[in-house]
């Protein structure tokens, strides 16, 4: 291989979509990873929902993102001869009245056009929705890359890469915290998911009430996900189990068994916007990182900001770039 140009650490969501962004581009590259033990991606359903919260708000840069979000996971699904990308649909049942009229409001004022597609006396269907397979993504790239001589595995020593001559991204997570970017103000919330046998579930609808109740293969379901702002371990609990299994008792109608439960971090920047780009002191240091819950939308997105950043030295987009934390 030829010597690389950048090296990627971290091999989750974020450094496996920047590795095929640098190949379609022709950019040399090459990856260390530690193991995904602890990644968000293991346990990401890689759910693009376009209109989110109780307070129905369309999710930020949706329109915009979609058609590269879909491009690039169907691209990365042709090289790898997989099924990565699924569009779906979301039929999104409300909890309260409240949540019903404010849906009603922002509905007349065309708020939420074109993602409403249809309401009835107690949900409403969302679409286009997607799937992406992060799972399959991440364990096909790395059989690939590791057969490649692409990837290494290892732990890369934060102290060893600021004197590098070569530009390093980390792509490492909620483990950024403790690496050159510890500095920006990172928080964390945790996430449990439970898999269920659920064969009765049309295979192209996600059911939502409080949380999402997702089919995947082999007639099985994930019920997801819990949201823990600053809990930082990675034990399964009992009581994130029980409110997942009431979740999707209620939008089944059965009671169901887990068959595995996951956990994992997601990261966030303190204004909820994923953050790329380089280190202010170390400019051969670079980050994708702080995706939160919707690194599937954003991944595809900031790993073309360093192509074109590399081709053709263009800015970072301001509202994700890293300058936003060090004003001129
Ligand atoms: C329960 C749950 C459900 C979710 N569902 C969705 C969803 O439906 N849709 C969505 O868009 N997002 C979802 N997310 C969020 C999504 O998981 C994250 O946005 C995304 O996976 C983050 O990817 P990443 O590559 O930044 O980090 P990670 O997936 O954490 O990957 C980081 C990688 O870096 C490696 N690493 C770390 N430090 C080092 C080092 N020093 N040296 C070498 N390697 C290192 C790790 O081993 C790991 O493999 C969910 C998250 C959770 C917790």
């Amino acid at each position: 291989m030829k010597s690389a140009k950048v090296l990627i650490v971290g091999q989750g969501l974020a450094g496996t979509v920047l590795g095929w962004s640098l190949t379609r581009a022709g950019i040399e590259w090459r990856m260390i990873d530690a193991g995904h033990e602890r990644a968000a991606s293991r346990v990401a359903a890689g759910i693009i929902n376009p209109v989110t919260g109780q307070r129905w708000v369309k999710t930020w840069r949706i329109e915009e993102l979609w058609p590269e979000t879909r491009t690039a996971y169907l691209s990365i699904e042709q090289e790898l001869g997989v099924t990565l990308w699924r569009e779906m649909r979301i039929r999104r049942y409300w909890r309260t009245d409240k949540e019903r009229r404010v849906l009603e409001a922002k509905c007349a004022r065309g708020d939420l056009d074109p993602y409403v597609t249809a309401i009835d006396h107690d949900s409403c269907v969302l679409a286009p929705a997607a799937r992406v397979d992060v799972q399959t993504m991440l364990v096909e790239s790395r059989r690939r890359w590791l057969k490649e001589g692409r990837l290494t595995e290892g732990w890369v020593e934060w102290r060893t890469v600021s004197s590098q001559d070569t530009l390093t991204i980390d792509c490492t997570g909620a483990a950024a915290r403790s690496g050159l970017f510890s500095h920006l103000s990172w928080s964390v919330s945790k996430g449990e998911v439970l898999r269920i046998a659920a064969p009765d579930l049309a295979p192209d609808t996600i059911l939502h009430r409080g949380h999402w109740l997702l089919p995947v293969e082999q007639g099985d379901a994930w019920i997801g996900a819990t949201h823990e702002p600053g809990v930082e371990d990675l034990q399964p609990t009992s009581a994130a189990r029980d409110a997942l299994l009431a979740s999707a008792e209620k939008l089944t109608g059965q009671h169901h068994m887990p068959t595995q439960h996951m956990t994992g971090l997601r990261l966030a920047a303190d204004d909820m916007r994923p953050v790329v780009g380089r280190h202010p002191d170390y400019p051969l240091l670079g980050l994708i990182g702080g995706l939160g819950s919707k690194g599937v939308l954003y991944a595809p997105w900031l790993a073309r900001q360093w192509v074109e950043q590399l081709q053709q030295d263009t800015a970072f987009d301001q509202e994700v770039g890293i300058g936003r934390y060090f004003p001129a």
